[in-house]
């Protein structure tokens, strides 16, 4: 048997293992609540937390998968996160609260993602962390792929700093995982690329944006998007010029007084 035969047999088999397992199971999971919730979360503080997921998903940071999180307002040993649901259609009775160990307080039976990990394991580890992103987006997997950086490119995105940090799970669990941040293990070797960074990639998966606040995690993630797409644009056309740390920090300071005239934009769209 050649190469071609074996490799289109195996092909076919992972496609029909793939149907017989229904893969939607591998990624969400069903856990017993544990501890009393913590005191009432304001409505606006929810719904600002269900617009992120909707605006997130109209700048295509996620799709039916990704998810986005808020550190309780009143309980920094909790975090807000929705149910396993894809982002467009969450609503605020979605939203559970989560110990930092990704157990659930109050899911009641709902599934949730599989991948809550991470927003659980950055928080315990960045105090100065209030909302947690995780995307797909195809625009920054390629700089997770290769030797080249992601950079900032223009002056919306200084906030990158000098260039971002790549998460290498094989570092952590050798050649032979789904990619995905299954454990809390996992999680905090996350938290650890991600350092004091604002955006960490994920090699071969996608990328992960902190902030401290909601707004400032939905606008870094979108102009993370941006940047990237600017900065592969550039590359077609030879050598690149990217910020310089004076660049970097001066931008950083004043493109960040300047969220909540995004936001209101985005919010004004959803
Ligand atoms: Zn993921």
């Amino acid at each position: 048997m050649d190469v071609i035969d074996q490799a289109d047999i195996q092909g076919k088999s992972m496609c029909e293992r793939n149907t017989d397992t229904h893969p939607g199971d591998l990624i969400s999971t069903t856990i017993e609540d544990r501890g009393i919730a913590s005191d009432a979360v304001d409505n606006a503080v929810l719904d600002d937390l269900v617009v992120a997921n909707h605006i997130l998903f109209k700048h295509r940071v996620v799709d039916a998968f990704g998810h986005v999180s808020i550190r309780h307002p009143s309980n920094p040993e909790r975090f807000l996160l929705s149910r396993n649901k894809a982002p467009a259609i969450v609503t605020a009775a979605d939203i559970i609260e989560f110990h930092l160990d990704g157990t659930p307080v109050n899911a009641r039976g709902r599934a949730v993602y599989l991948e809550r990990f991470i927003h659980g394991e950055i928080y315990a580890e960045r105090a100065d962390v209030h909302a947690v992103i995780h995307s797909h987006a195809s625009e920054v997997v390629p700089f997770g792929v290769s030797q080249q950086l992601l950079k900032p490119v223009w002056h919306m995105s200084g906030f990158l700093g000098l260039d971002t940090p790549v998460f290498e799970i094989r570092d952590v669990v050798g050649d032979s995982s789904d990619l995905l941040i299954r454990t809390r293990e996992l999680g905090k070797a996350l938290a650890g690329s991600l350092g004091r960074h604002c955006v960490v990639l994920m090699r071969g998966h996608g990328a992960t944006i902190v902030g401290d606040a909601l707004k400032q995690c939905v606008f870094r993630a979108i102009y993370t998007q941006l940047n990237a797409e600017i900065q592969m644009n550039a590359m077609r056309l030879g050598d690149v010029t990217y910020l310089e740390p004076g660049e970097v920090e001066a931008t950083t300071r004043s493109v960040g007084s300047q969220i909540d005239r995004a936001w209101n934009l985005w919010k004004s769209a959803t």
